[in-house]
């Protein structure tokens, strides 16, 4: 049974190397993911304690059961730090301190004075509240990618729930000297627990980096760079396949004159304008809305559940803040304006690229008729005899 369980210590600490060094070429393959580069930081110790402790099984010098204490309180403040840096997507080393000090300051001195038996109760009730703590940072950031996530917030906690099993039968014993390290069957559950929980956290760590590799280029793919509106595609994507009622409304926005910016202020200060604009644009948007760069100096602004008027009136918003807006680039000054068009949904349904075309047409009446204002849509007089103000 002893060799079994040494064994086993083995192929554990044998499994956490691999896993560690797999981390490391995970973060290598994508740096911004530095939370497997600080799990893998934390197996380090981790290792180190496995076969620390394997050494104390045969040979249970107080020392070496000291320095497989501090390893494993390291190692899991560590592993708990990553959980949170996934989630807050920054480094805590507070968490490393509080969990290391916590652990070292409880148990540490017990072993030191003879008492084994209740340093070993109080390590593995500090390992079961450190690896509950990583469980919880998963857990709380389960939207993101919801199956790894239960997966490795669960695999946290039930090998919590194992040290709790190995803290529960010392405690149900009451031996606080032992003079060996702790032999029962928690013991051998929790072991065999490490094990496939180790494999199935490593497994799903990797799973988590490619979700949310994946996540980001899918985010990349419908978000314009400059501005981080959505893009055209993204619009379509979102709106090509409802009909478009009378309530839900398309404005297209068109800078005025923007060529003579870039002539006159050069292509740096045009990319300020476009970014100050989609500021505006974004400013007051309801849950509901979606703005969208549609290309070059063009944006659109597609309202849901828009009562009448109202899509003028967000237009005029936006015309007039922007028109009011001094720009400064390089100590030069300047204004910029906006031309808007609007076409409504009908009363029938009508698709988006529709209602998108007869915006445009507006927004050309507007050009027409002398820039910085906002028309709609003709066709809306046919459709919707109250519609206000027309293109002409
Ligand atoms: P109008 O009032 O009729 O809309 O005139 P305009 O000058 O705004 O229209 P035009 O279509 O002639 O010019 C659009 C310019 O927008 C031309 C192009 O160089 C510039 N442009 C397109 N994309 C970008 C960009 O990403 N950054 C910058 N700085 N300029 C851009
Ligand atoms: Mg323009
Ligand atoms: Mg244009």
């Amino acid at each position: 049974m002893q060799l079994d369980y040494n064994s086993l210590l083995l192929a554990l600490g044998v499994s956490s190397s691999c896993l560690a060094v797999t981390l490391v070429g995970s973060w290598l393959a994508r740096r911004p993911e530095t939370f497997l580069l600080t799990c893998s930081a934390g197996l380090a110790p981790i290792v180190g304690g496995i076969f620390c402790y394997g050494a104390y099984v045969d040979n249970p010098r107080p020392m070496l059961a000291i320095l497989t204490s501090l390893l494993f309180y390291i190692g899991f403040s560590i592993i708990w730090a990553a959980g949170y840096q996934f989630r807050m997507r920054r480094l805590s080393i507070d968490r490393v301190l509080l969990g290391s000090l916590v652990g070292i300051v409880a148990s540490v001195p017990a072993m030191l004075a003879g008492y084994d038996g209740l340093a070993f109760m109080v390590e593995n009730s500090v390992i079961a509240v450190l690896l509950m703590l990583t469980a919880r940072e998963y857990w709380l950031s389960r939207c993101e990618a919801p199956v790894p996530l239960y997966g490795m917030s669960g695999l946290y906690a039930l090998t919590a729930v194992s040290f709790v099993l190995c803290a529960g039968v010392l405690i149900w014993d009451g031996k606080l000297v032992l003079g060996h390290a702790p032999d029962n069957w928690a013991e051998d559950i929790s072991l065999a627990i490490c094990i496939a929980g180790m494999t199935g956290i490593g497994a799903l760590s990797l799973s988590l980096h490619q979700w949310r590799q994946a996540a980001h280029h899918r985010l990349e793919a419908i978000t314009d760079p400059l501005t981080g509106l959505r893009n055209r595609r993204a619009l379509f994507d979102l709106h090509r396949h409802r009909p478009f009622g009378p309530s839900t409304a398309v404005i297209v926005f068109d800078i005025d004159r923007f060529k003579a910016v870039n002539d006159q202020h050069g292509h740096a200060a045009g990319d300020i304008v476009l970014k100050l604009f989609a500021e505006e644009l974004s400013a007051g948007l309801r849950a509901s809305d979606t703005a969208a760069r549609l290309g070059g100096e063009e944006f659109a602004l597609v309202l849901d559940n828009a009562l009448s008027g109202q899509a003028e009136q967000i237009a005029e918003r936006v015309r007039c803040a922007f028109a009011a807006r001094e720009i400064t680039v390089e100590g030069k000054r300047f204004a910029c304006t906006v031309s808007a068009g609007i076409a409504l949904g009908t009363a029938k349904g009508i698709a988006f690229d529709s209602v998108l075309s007869a915006a445009d047409k507006a927004l050309y009446a507007a050009k027409r008729n002398g820039r910085n204002r906002v028309e709609v849509a003709a066709y809306l007089h046919t459709v919707m005899p109250d519609a206000s103000r027309t293109a002409s």
